[in-house]
């Protein structure tokens, strides 16, 4: 689904990703090796992801500070990957898009593909959760942290968005042994916040599959947050006519600039 390359971004030793859409969904033509993503479909397509890590990163200071409130030790070295959006310009030095970018030409205000700049991660990746199967797969803390903290999202939105397909690379954190998170996928009743995203679908597979761990307990999510689907967002109301629920046309939460 992406398309990676790995450049150096001239300052220091620093090694940075750069990705952008090949193809919107994993039954697209896989041998083809040319992209069916447009330019603009990419760019929007990246925009969500940074919303994503964004609204991530705020959900994730959110659960430590609540677990400190419940005066509860969870796995704090944890963070999202810090990213950007770089678009190519048509300025004298790049006459063309690069090769990499598959474009022939920049589009009429000068723009050519844009890309989504990462830290480059260690090559380990440690996967907590599925696109659609939330159990854990461990009991260390990191793990069960992960899976409270998806918890957590969950009814801390009013059970309006699930993080699925969570991923990390092992990396220091503020000083300790940590973890980088990267790549998240999101479910949200609409099924509007990028690729991935199962709409309902997604959400239920989140109060189907996940498993109350032990800090959950402790945070006391069963009694806080219940595992279940709110009655305002199960669908559109064939009544009135409105796209239903928390969603409609509401997508403040999703709403960002390009800086994640
Ligand atoms: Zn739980």
């Amino acid at each position: 689904m992406w398309g990676k390359r790995e450049v150096n971004d001239g300052k220091e030793d620093r090694r940075v990703v750069v990705k952008r859409v090949y193809r919107a969904s994993d039954d697209d033509d896989r041998l083809s090796t040319s992209s069916n993503v447009t330019a603009v479909q990419n760019r929007a397509l990246l925009e969500a992801d940074c919303v994503r890590i964004s609204l991530g990163r705020k959900l994730l200071a959110d659960f430590f500070s609540y677990a400190k409130e419940m005066d509860v030790a969870i796995f704090t070295a944890i963070e999202f990957t810090p990213a950007y959006l770089a678009t190519e310009k048509s300025i004298q030095v790049t006459r063309a898009p690069s090769v990499a970018s598959d474009l022939e030409s920049f589009d009429s205000s000068g723009d050519g593909i844009t890309w989504l700049v990462e830290d480059k991660r260690a090559a380990a990746v440690i996967q907590f959760t599925s696109t659609l199967n939330h159990k854990a797969r461990g009991t260390d803390l990191q793990t069960l942290t992960i899976h409270s903290f998806a918890h957590y999202v969950f009814g801390a939105t009013n059970g309006t968005l699930v993080m699925a397909d969570i991923q990390g690379t092992p990396a220091t954190v503020r000083g300790n042994d940590g973890l980088i998170l990267f790549d998240i996928m999101t479910h949200t009743p609409d099924g509007g916040s990028g690729l991935g995203d199962f709409g309902m679908d997604g959400i239920e597979s989140f109060v189907n599959s996940h498993q109350c761990n032990q800090l959950c307990k402790r945070l006391e999510f069963d009694e806080v947050f219940p595992l279940e689907l709110a009655a305002d967002v199960l669908g559109p109301d064939v009544t009135d006519g409105s796209e239903g629920g928390i969603t409609g046309d509401d997508n403040s939460a999703f709403s960002g600039d390009d800086q994640a």
